[in-house]
């Protein structure tokens, strides 16, 4: 284990960004192998442009073939079958072998998609440990039902695995998602088939060696990686997958259903995009806190963060004042290497969505008033970065205050009363997160019950915590992750009537 002086450190993390093994084959059936047609796609380090690995391309053929050895590993009860002692077991050995891992695998996240590793290292990699551990508990402390029928019989009802779960998921927090959909399906008791996002694969490849390591039967848990349209859609379309759990666009979350419909009707669970408002009320009495959490809500991870507060809305007798406390912060947070604990703020995923955020800048100095920011840098002369920025006056039909931008933008829209911010808060196609500042306690209960969205955050921006269902109302997707809810995805009710002779 590094020792905390060792980590904040720039050369500790250069020198460990070096040294990690990248994995770069599928798993499938507890075996590590190419893509049966040989192709391999590079994986980019978006900081610098450089290449970091070449890595197997998954294709429909290769879907298959992990869906079969999923569905043998299932219908074997090799994993399913275990006691729920046995099976928390081997997950929490997981989350063990993770562990002891954290600095590595914050290395791959950063360079893999451009995060800070003081946030991988500090945040991401620990949650997704953390919410491992929460789901291997449960394994053995679920009880099922019995129904009250008439003397003589007996109702069981139970929750079982599905079968065989497919999970899609996005770049932005690559071992968080996978884990967030993984953990709670293998605990259940099904097999498993990942694809995780072209642009980020190797932690999610590496959970899957650790899996294996751990104890996890070969088949149970299978990773291929490759590109949406082809690996992703196989999956989506697969007649032998029960259920298809996805992170993503709302466009694509969009085509999964369709894939459904067109398939086997295997159930679709959508975590997908956000637009989500945080209101400030002039009777909030720490502005300074409420700046900082507004800050840090559209900056983590560079505002590329599906629940991320991305639009202020702010009310006019303190809109002047707050803005001021927000550009003061913002300042501070300068894009630079993301292999440097000291840097604020990190890379885009990639050149090309750097330039659709650029594209909604462009719109929105057409449409608002920028107030910080606004231009793509680059960091020693190389790589993706957007600095902060901030819109003000932002109509509520601008498109800056209607699409989401997955970007460090911030639009802020004012208003005069709380009929008028609850009516712009829910001024949305979507409804994943929201935030409200207030002092007054019955104002926070209104305005939050009043407020469409998944979670809804009082005096504090986007928590997130295990123990929470995660998820959205609208078009930000249906089902939740996290929590002892999420097993419901990933099981069915079963029920066992039983007539016995008095
Ligand atoms: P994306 O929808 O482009 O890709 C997500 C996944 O879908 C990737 O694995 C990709 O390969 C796959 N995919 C892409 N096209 C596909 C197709 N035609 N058929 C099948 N699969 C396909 O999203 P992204 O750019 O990777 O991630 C950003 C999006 O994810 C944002 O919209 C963000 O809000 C959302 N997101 C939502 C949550 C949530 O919990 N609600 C969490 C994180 C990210």
């Amino acid at each position: 284990m590094a020792k905390i002086a060792d980590i904040e450190d720039r050369s500790y993390w250069h020198k460990t960004a070096k040294s990690v093994p990248l994995p770069t084959q599928a798993i499938i059936g507890g075996r590590q192998v190419d893509a049966r047609s040989g192709k391999r796609f590079a994986t980019i380090n978006p900081a610098t442009g450089e290449t970091l690995a070449d890595i197997v391309e998954g294709d429909a053929t290769d879907v298959d073939d992990a869906v079969t050895s999923a569905r043998r590993s299932f219908d074997a009860g090799h994993w399913r079958n275990q006691s729920p002692l046995a099976r928390k077991r081997v997950l929490l050995k997981l989350a063990e072998l993770l562990n002891a891992e954290q600095q590595q695998l914050a290395a791959m996240e950063s360079l893999d998609m451009g995060k800070l590793v003081r946030d991988a290292a500090g945040n991401d990699i620990p949650t997704a440990i953390n919410i491992l551990q929460w789901h291997a508990e449960e394994v053995d402390k679920t009880y099922d039902e019995v129904a009250p029928l008439p003397v003589g019989n007996v109702g069981l009802i139970r929750r079982v695995p599905l079968g065989v779960v497919g999970a899609v998921v996005p770049w932005n927090f690559p071992l968080n998602m996978a884990i967030w959909k993984c953990a709670p399906a293998l605990a259940a008791g099904n097999s498993v088939v990942l694809k995780p996002a072209e642009q980020s694969p190797l932690t999610a490849l590496r959970f899957a060696q650790l899996a294996l390591e751990a104890g996890l039967p070969e088949g149970v848990l299978n990773v291929v990686p490759g590109f949406g349209e082809t690996a992703g859609q196989a999956l989506g379309r697969h007649m032998d997958v029960d259920c298809l759990a996805f992170t993503g666009s709302t466009a694509v979350g969009k085509m999964f259903l369709r894939y459904a419909g067109d398939s086997n009707l295997k159930q679709v669970w959508l975590e997908c995009g956000g637009k989500s408002p945080v209101v400030v009320f002039e009777d909030c009495e720490d502005l300074e806190t409420a700046a900082d959490q507004v800050v840090s809500g559209i900056l983590y991870n560079q505002g590329q963060v599906c629940s991320a507060g991305s639009r202020l809305i702010v009310q006019d007798s303190i809109r002047a004042r707050f803005l001021d406390l927000l550009t003061e912060r913002m300042a501070q947070y300068r894009p630079g290497d993301p292999l440097d604990p000291q840097s604020r703020l990190g890379a885009m995923v990639e050149a090309k969505h750097a330039a659709n955020v650029m594209r909604y800048i462009e719109a929105g100095c057409r449409e608002a008033t920028l107030v910080a920011g606004g231009n793509a840098v680059t960091v020693n002369g190389r790589g993706s970065f957007i600095e902060p920025t901030i819109f003000s006056d932002v109509r509520p039909d601008a498109v800056i205050a209607r699409e989401e931008i997955f970007g460090p933008v911030l639009a802020v829209l004012g208003f005069a009363d709380e009929a008028e911010a609850i009516a712009l808060a829910n001024d949305s196609v979507y409804g994943l997160g929201a935030s409200v500042w207030t002092d007054n306690l019955s104002r926070a209960h209104r305005v939050s019950e009043q407020i469409v969205a998944g979670v809804v955050g009082v005096n504090v921006v986007d928590p997130v915590n295990p123990a929470i269902p995660f998820g959205g109302f609208r078009q930000s997707g249906s089902g939740r992750d996290l929590s002892r809810h999420a097993a419901e995805k990933y099981t069915a009710l079963k029920t066992t009537w039983i007539r016995f002779k008095n």
